[in-house]
């Protein structure tokens, strides 16, 4: 992947600078292996009539459409365009498109260099999206491809204050081929960390990943925020040691408003000293995640980006414009440094609290662009996220964020039914939860109906307060990939 940069400095580099870099990566790869070699962006650029060569900065990115989910799902469902949106380099498409001394290089460096070249862009590794309402979409990793994320996870080990010598990992994500799990672990390989995996709750179980820690007595814990809460609670329950943990960082799904605190005081109770809780972003379709750096008070810096190795543009998710720095928006990602699969402009559906930011961080000084921490769904793209309740719109993800934010909710599901079960009847919402020990049920029921009225305007038809041990059946904490907190048992129209 070329020289390989010293991300020390890279990290600190004033962000005229970082910018430049950013810029000149972008049109390396647009040149030379993007249009070159995916048949779909080639198409894309045809048709929008721009020329691969002037798109010299993140500014001329505007001039080319975005990309969608649906493109992904339409490309990969005929066998024609299946690999549409991998690099597919040819002798023809190198000889019109690469630059004399790359050529050069090739052809001085005979079969050992054409064989180069065949290893590092044939796919070797895929993983998968988890969206729950459309079919998985695969994205191919070449050995190349191993090694940028690798970097990219060491460098994000580095954001978030681990030390690979001193400190033992336990990573709770579960054994999937999806992202995070891969990512923590190859981000071990990389930094020589020792970084154990429990598989999450389908694999080894609660109790299980819980033995793990009084075998390695872990400094970190690295999982999903719902199943690491879950973990920590049950380890109260078993008296298990969390004297050595320092660091828990969390992915693959947003974290919740309050559940840093109640993790933090889980961790307390297990004999935890100073703890920091670090959140993490990151999506299969960018084969990279991005993390906050620390800080006492637990408070969000936002996402350390990596300039060199990706763009993030925010945009007005209705108008599509980019939208100024600092300002709340839907992210947009292009990956500029990578073969197999990849995307420009992809939309993620994330909308953005804060947007972009290139000052420096003010907890860690770094100079590197953040974007905000505070992620929401964009309606539009995604259904089950707004879903119509009662004929009152409601935004799913809201609901989530009121009942995690409760202190007395231990766990929550919400279930959107029809009456009986009858497709004709009206639509039924309930919510089932577990309290806190010794927390009143009818208060906490009614104050759940009443605050979930306030933020979404729609009260549920009623709040079961369930035993915990039911409440974890439910949600398939140690059945299911991830757990279910939202069900649509309405039939499917
Ligand atoms: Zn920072």
């Amino acid at each position: 992947m070329g020289a390989p940069r010293d991300w020390a400095s890279l990290a600190r580099l004033p962000a005229r600078d970082l910018r430049g870099l950013q810029d000149a990566a972008l049109a390396r790869f647009v040149r030379e292996e993007l249009y070159p070699f995916s048949a779909h962006y080639r198409r894309v650029f045809d048709e929008a009539g721009v020329r691969p060569e002037s798109v010299t900065s993140v500014a001329a990115l505007q001039r080319l459409p975005f990309t969608t989910k649906q493109d992904l799902l339409r490309a990969q469902s005929t066998p024609e365009t299946r690999y549409d949106f991998v690099l597919r380099p040819s002798p023809d498409l190198i000889r019109a498109h690469w630059p004399f001394l790359r050529k050069l290089a090739l052809v001085l460096g005979g079969a050992r260099a054409r064989e180069a070249v065949r290893f590092q862009y044939t796919p070797n590794f895929l993983t998968f999206t988890t969206g729950r309402s459309s079919e998985p979409v695969g994205f191919a990793y070449t050995p190349f491809d191993l090694q940028v994320l690798q970097q990219g996870i060491a460098r994000m080990f580095d954001i978030a204050g681990l030390d690979p010598a001193r400190d033992r990992i336990v990573n709770l994500f579960p054994f999937a081929p999806h992202l995070a799990f891969w990512a923590v672990t190859l981000g071990g390989f990389e930094t020589g960390a020792l970084v154990v995996p429990s598989g999450g709750g389908k694999v080894m179980g609660t109790d299980g990943s819980l033995r793990l820690f009084e075998r390695l007595n872990p400094t970190v814990v690295v999982g999903t925020p719902g199943f690491t809460y879950h973990v920590l609670r049950r380890g109260n329950e078993l008296g298990t040691s969390f004297a050595n943990v320092r660091t828990v960082i969390l992915g693959a799904e947003k974290v919740p408003p309050g559940l840093k605190d109640k993790m933090v005081e889980a961790l307390r109770k297990g004999g935890a000293g100073e703890v920091r809780i670090v959140g993490t972003y990151g999506f299969t379709e960018a084969r990279m995640a991005w993390a906050e750096c620390p800080n006492a008070e637990n408070r969000s810096s936002g996402y350390h980006l990596h300039p060199d190795l990706g763009v993030f543009e925010v945009i007005d998710p209705k108008s599509g414009a980019v939208v100024p720095d600092g300002e709340d928006g839907e992210l947009v990602y292009t990956g500029i440094l990578g073969h197999g699969t990849c995307v420009l402009r992809y939309r993620t559906g994330d909308l953005c609290v804060g947007g972009l930011s290139w000052r420096p961080c003010p907890s860690c000084g770094r100079t590197l662009p953040r974007i905000g921490a505070e992620l929401r769904r964009v309606s539009e793209q995604h259904s089950l996220s707004l879903t119509k309740i009662k004929g009152t719109l409601v935004d799913l993800s809201v609901m989530g964020s009121v009942l995690a934010a409760m202190r007395d909710v231990e766990e929550w599901q919400v279930v959107i039914s029809k009456v009986g079960d009858d497709p004709l009847e009206l639509d039924q919402l309930e919510v089932r939860v577990a309290a806190r020990a010794g927390v009143d049920a009818r208060e906490l029921s009614e104050r759940i109906s009443h605050d979930l009225a306030n933020a979404t305007e729609v009260a549920p038809n009623k709040v079961h307060v369930l035993p915990l041990h039911e409440m974890l059946e439910h949600l398939g904490m140690e059945s299911a990939m991830k757990e279910k907190r939202f069900l649509d048992r309405r039939p499917k129209s």
